[in-house]
């Protein structure tokens, strides 16, 4: 390891920290009381952690970076919503946003520096994927929206994996994350309130049904039909529609939880009542909720949002497709992936 930097203490679950510290010639229960200084107390830094041994707090700081990453900007919106632009430690620059719903305060937390999927409607693929992000700094997103919430005495209580990346091209991590910050002695995120984001990774998908978590899937279908699911995103290409829904229904099967499926609406492109029809045959019988979501406009985006949200729910809703139209967020701060990061470097390259 010599000349390498430290590895984030956030990027550990439990059990694996148990590991690492019994190794160190500690006792298992030190991994939890470290748990509990970080996680619970929020302290950061060793030298305060008063119950842990002098010495072994000099080996911590050693063994482990307590960094987070640092806030680069933040963007409020009217409606609560805040835009974080995360700086992690090799400088990468990285977007959280915090979300108010009436159930609580949701963050959308991105997995990937970047995203290779290149999806037509999405601004993340306007930055290629360079790298996976790491647990810990998966981690750190958390945290940092916990802090911003705790002066006002509130909490983060929802975790969605939607932000910039594609989760199933960063599975371990993603796992690992998901295991900390749903850990009683961490952050204790409810599996049932954790949702994982996919364009489709079929493996990826039957993987996760059998995780033995009650943690949610979504999945980004955006089309009802083959030709229109290609020309929207180039994962279509590698996997059939049909391969697709079958592996949603393993999922399903699997896991025993329903599954949501992600619709973005597209001005004349995948609105018509035909396409609705089309969806609902495609759907029938699986345990699934979809989630229609009105378009993000994006500038370098040739498409429009489409205005026929409603009729489409209810043609979804009379076929026993139970089915919503996504409340938007935080539309005066260009909230949709990716946005702020691309608006941001391009600023800096000027
Ligand atoms: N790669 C994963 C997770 C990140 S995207 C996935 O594809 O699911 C999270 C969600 O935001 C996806 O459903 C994605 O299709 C959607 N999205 C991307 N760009 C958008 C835009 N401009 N407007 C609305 N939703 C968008």
């Amino acid at each position: 390891m010599e000349g390498q930097a430290a590895p984030l203490f956030y990027s550990f679950p439990l059990a694996k920290l148990q590991e690492i510290v019994v190794e160190q010639g500690e006792k298992p229960y030190r991994a939890r009381q470290l748990f509990e200084w970080v996680y619970k107390k929020r302290v950061f830094d060793p030298d305060l952690m008063t119950d842990v041994s002098k010495s072994y707090r000099e080996r911590l700081k050693g063994a482990f970076s307590f960094d987070l990453p640092e806030v680069e900007t933040r963007e409020e919106s009217a409606d609560g919503t805040v835009k974080f632009l995360l700086r992690m430690k090799d400088g990468a620059l990285v977007e959280a946003v915090l979300m108010r719903y009436d159930y609580g305060n949701v963050a959308c937390v991105s997995s990937e520096v970047g995203c290779s999927m290149g999806c037509a409607f999405c601004a993340s693929g306007l930055i290629k994927k360079t790298r996976n992000l790491s647990a810990g700094e998966m981690v750190g997103e958390c945290l940092l929206i916990d802090q911003y919430l705790r002066p006002n005495l509130e909490r983060l209580s929802h975790v969605v994996v939607m932000g910039t990346g594609e989760p199933f091209d960063n599975y371990d991590n993603v796992m690992d994350f998901i295991r900390i910050i749903n850990d009683d002695h961490a952050m204790e995120i409810g599996a049932r309130h954790i949702t994982v984001s996919t364009c489709g990774i079929l493996d990826k998908i039957r993987r996760y049904g059998k995780e033995g978590l009650q943690i949610n899937l979504a999945v980004s279908l955006h089309a009802s039909n083959e030709e229109t699911r290609r020309l929207l995103m180039p994962i279509a290409r590698g996997y059939k529609m049909e391969e697709l829904i079958a592996a949603c229904r393993d999922y399903v099967e699997e896991s025993g939880r329903r599954i949501t499926f992600e619709y973005i609406l597209i001005d004349g492109l995948n609105d018509s009542d035909e396409n609705a029809y089309e969806l609902a045959k495609l759907l029938k019988g699986i345990l699934c909720y979809v989630n229609l979501i009105p378009l993000n406009p994006v500038k370098e985006k040739p498409f429009k949002r489409s205005k026929r949200a409603y009729r489409f729910r209810d043609i979804l809703n009379a076929r026993g497709i139970k089915c919503t139209v996504r409340k938007e967020f935080g539309t005066d701060i260009d909230a949709a992936c990716g946005q702020l990061r691309a608006k941001y470097q391009a600023k800096e390259a000027k």
